[in-house]
């Protein structure tokens, strides 16, 4: 392989706070090496519309403190094409460009090793970016703590309102595959009840705990409801749960995209610093094709492949046990 001399960095999918760490680490990280920074607005359509520029280190001043990206995000159906690779591929060669580094999450990691199996020559490495903490071989991904520590703050506040009313509140957080925000603010709130995409639960379960928390005079309840639950969606739920508790009025509040936003939380800073630096040394080591994750606190290296077809992530049992006994 030849030495690489000019690398490109993009966001892609969902935003998640934390990828401007990241972005700040890759572009510093490659510099420091003596390598030249491209940044790609827009994803993948950035690499097709060739919407780049050079980067420095003053490009990156003072970002650490800002959710989103700074270099936008989007999802792009034309990289799906065979065409529109190509296109991405003729813009990067023009430019000079030998590597490139994604933040997103699946479906960023699917475009890009399909892109790296038809061009090989363009070194590929991945960064776990996506609130949803859904991605094999990192135990966390960027912005999954922000977004849970973001869905906390909001919880407080409508326990507040609940207990003051003798409410029940229904509440739907982000997660449309993955259960993992609900459950770890369901844990950290107190939540009385946390439906998730992992884990069927019966409607009149959930009816006899919300009518035996009242029993044990409980003043107000809630229910976590993760937005990807089998039972279409928390204001059916809220319906069917009205017909049989009586005791409560009951209220539905829906999250949604400010759990996307804010300040990134000191984990989610220091998480997107080193897995930035990690992918631009494992580029200059030479590697392709993989993703740079956290596990047991190491930095750890996974094939794009591996993490893909594992894919499959596993909610921890032992805390929705725990959950379920601490809620009582
Ligand atoms: P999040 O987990 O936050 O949704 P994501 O990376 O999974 O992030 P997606 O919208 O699924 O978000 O994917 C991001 C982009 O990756 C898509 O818009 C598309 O450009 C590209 N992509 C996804 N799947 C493929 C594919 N099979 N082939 C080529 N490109 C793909």
């Amino acid at each position: 392989m030849q030495k690489l001399s000019k690398i490109a960095v993009l966001t892609s999918g969902g935003d998640a706070p934390g990828m401007n760490p990241c972005i700040r680490a890759v572009v510093r990280t490659a510099l420091y090496n003596g390598l030249q920074v491209v940044g790609v607005r827009q994803g993948y359509q950035g690499l097709i519309d060739n919407n780049m520029y050079d980067m420095n280190n003053r490009s990156v001043s003072n970002i650490l403190n800002l959710g989103g990206t700074i270099l936008k995000t989007a999802r792009c159906l034309p990289f799906r094409t065979e065409e529109g690779m190509e296109l991405a591929y003729k813009n990067l060669k023009a430019r000079g460009i030998d590597g490139l580094v994604v933040i997103g999450g699946d479906g960023t990691f699917t475009g890009a090793l399909r892109f790296s199996k038809k061009f090989p020559d363009i070194a590929v490495i991945g960064v776990p970016g996506t609130i949803d903490n859904d991605l094999y071989g990192s135990t966390y991904t960027l912005g999954f703590d922000t977004a849970t520590n973001t869905v906390i703050e909001a919880i407080d506040k409508i326990r507040d309102t609940a207990d003051a009313h003798d409410r029940l509140f229904f509440i739907e957080v982000m997660g449309r595959d993955s259960g993992a925000i609900a459950l770890r603010a369901g844990i950290s709130c107190g939540a009385e009840a946390i439906l998730l995409p992992e884990k069927e639960t019966a409607i009149e379960e959930l009816i006899v705990s919300l009518k035996a928390g009242h029993y044990n005079k409980k003043s107000s309840s809630i229910v976590i409801v993760a937005e990807g639950d089998k039972h279409g969606g928390v204001y059916d739920i809220a319906k069917a749960v009205e017909k049989e508790v009586k005791n409560y009025d009951i209220k539905v509040t829906i999250l949604g995209h400010l759990q996307r936003g804010g300040s990134p939380s000191s984990f989610d800073r220091i998480l997107g610093s080193r897995l930035g630096f990690a992918a631009v040394n494992a580029m200059i080591a030479g590697k392709t094709q993989q993703m740079v994750g956290l596990q047991a606190n190491n930095i750890v290296l996974t094939s794009l492949e591996e993490a893909l077809n594992q894919h499959e992530f596993k909610l921890e049992e032992d805390l929705m046990q725990m959950m379920e006994i601490l809620s009582i």
